[in-house]
């Protein structure tokens, strides 16, 4: 199905051509005309599915149809947890109202930075707001905008908003907002709370379920490479140059990991950053808006980064540290092959975390070799790893996997190795 038989406007079908998108994704063929009806929807649906434009697009339509005020007044208001979230569904707004006859004016709000800009930014009223629930309370405790006008109210990765303990700032942000209006509730799972939370706010709403169905599932090559942990940024620099990666997003332990892959790395002339969340908002911001712009080439990030980026065209990962569970591993690879890209995955163990892979490897059901590059290949063995000074085998470093306890042979050889 083509969007042009979404009933969308001109001017939209312009912007999404631009933004050359072929045809709608499901969550797009089905919330789209439910919304343009003015109907409620509830979407369970990942992020990667085009849930954004979803909600985007009816909202930009209804804003074409209403006629322009001054001062403006807050007709959507869209609610995210994180503010990367923020940032990348005001950055689509912005996209895909490009053709509009009129401007159309968005703001973000989010905390962790000054708020005088933003009170700011919303002098003269504004169209669409795209926030943190705490920073919205404060600036309307400020008196910098008022949500008595909002017609359609998003709540976008509503299980997330939910976790992160924003439930007490949600029901005060309901109590301001009329009651007659559009809502739009877009959440990845639905645990008892969220559901709750659908029940006092949808009335009647078209139910939308986008299973992650296997055709569309991301193109995503997994590979595990071993190699000494000292061996590690070596191995990343000569992977990096010799297969000319675009753009790569390494993931480490640490921010102090983070600081010092990234300064070896500019040490060897490939421009990297770290990404972390001690960093200070503006450097994050810049940080990002390089890497998508391809003016910076590497990011080594902590798991600050693992959840809600969205950047097109990431054909790399690497987790340079492992993920400390089965579940940020998911998180961490999810950040490449998205919106139907491949991509590749690629995790680097050493002796003394092959143990901690395999079990990660056990819960995604995978079984992935362990693959060696030439000049980089491993020196250390599990065994040595995990020998204590002394001679003694240090179980837990095996992870108690069956078949992988020291021998009696191996730890001769230890000893031997040690020049015992
Ligand atoms: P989202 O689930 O909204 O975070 O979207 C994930 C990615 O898919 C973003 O990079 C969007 O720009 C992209 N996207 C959204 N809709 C489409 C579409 N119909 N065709 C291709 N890419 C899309």
């Amino acid at each position: 199905m083509p969007f042009s038989s979404l009933g969308l406007s001109p001017a939209l079908l312009r912007a999404i051509s631009a933004k050359a998108y072929l045809a709608p994704t499901p969550i797009q063929t089905a919330a789209i005309p439910a919304a343009l009806q003015g109907r409620d929807v509830l979407g369970s649906a990942q992020t990667g599915s085009g849930k954004t434009a979803a909600f985007v697009l009816p909202l930009l339509q209804q804003l074409e149809k209403t006629p322009f005020e001054s001062p403006r007044r807050v007709a959507a208001l869209i609610l995210v947890p994180t503010r990367e979230l923020c940032a990348q569904v005001g950055e689509e707004i912005r996209e895909l109202a490009l053709h509009l006859p009129r401007a159309v004016k968005v703001s973000i709000v989010f905390g962790g930075v000054s708020i005088n800009p933003q009170m700011m930014r919303l002098r003269g009223g504004t169209d669409i707001v795209v926030a943190t629930p705490g920073r919205l309370l404060d600036l309307v405790q400020h008196n910098a905008l008022s949500l008595g006008s909002v017609t359609t109210l998003v709540l976008d990765e509503a299980d997330r908003l939910l976790d992160m303990g924003f439930t007490e700032e949600l029901a005060r942000i309901l109590t301001m907002l009329p009651a007659q209006r559009q809502n739009l509730f877009f959440s990845a799972t639905f645990p008892a709370a969220v559901q709750a939370l659908a029940q006092t706010l949808l009335r009647d709403p078209v139910r939308i379920e986008v299973l992650p169905a296997p055709q569309s599932a991301p193109d995503i090559v997994q590979r595990a490479i071993a190699v000494d942990a000292g061996q590690r940024t070596q191995l990343l620099r000569h992977l990096i140059q010799q297969n000319h990666w675009s753009r790569v997003l390494v993931f480490v332990a640490t921010k102090h990991a983070a600081e010092m892959v990234a300064d070896k790395l500019r040490k060897a002339r490939i421009y990297a950053e770290p990404f972390h969340g001690e960093l200070s908002q503006g450097k994050r911001t810049q940080v990002l808006a390089d890497f998508k712009a391809s003016r910076l080439k590497v990011v080594i990030a902590t798991d600050v980064a693992a959840r809600g980026l969205d950047i097109a065209q990431l054909p790399v990962v690497v987790n340079f540290d492992l993920p400390r569970s089965a579940v940020d591993y998911t998180h961490r690879i999810g950040r490449t092959g998205r919106a139907g890209e491949s991509g590749v995955a690629l995790s680097f163990v050493s002796a003394d975390t092959e143990a901690h892979f395999r079990l990660i490897e056990k819960r995604q059901g995978l079984s992935l070799p362990l693959e060696q590059i030439e000049g980089f290949e491993p020196q250390q063995t599990a065994v040595a790893a995990a020998t204590a000074m002394d001679g003694t085998p240090i179980d837990s470093a095996n992870g108690g996997i069956k078949g992988k306890r020291p021998s009696k042979k191996d730890k001769l050889r230890a000893a031997a190795a040690r020049g015992q």
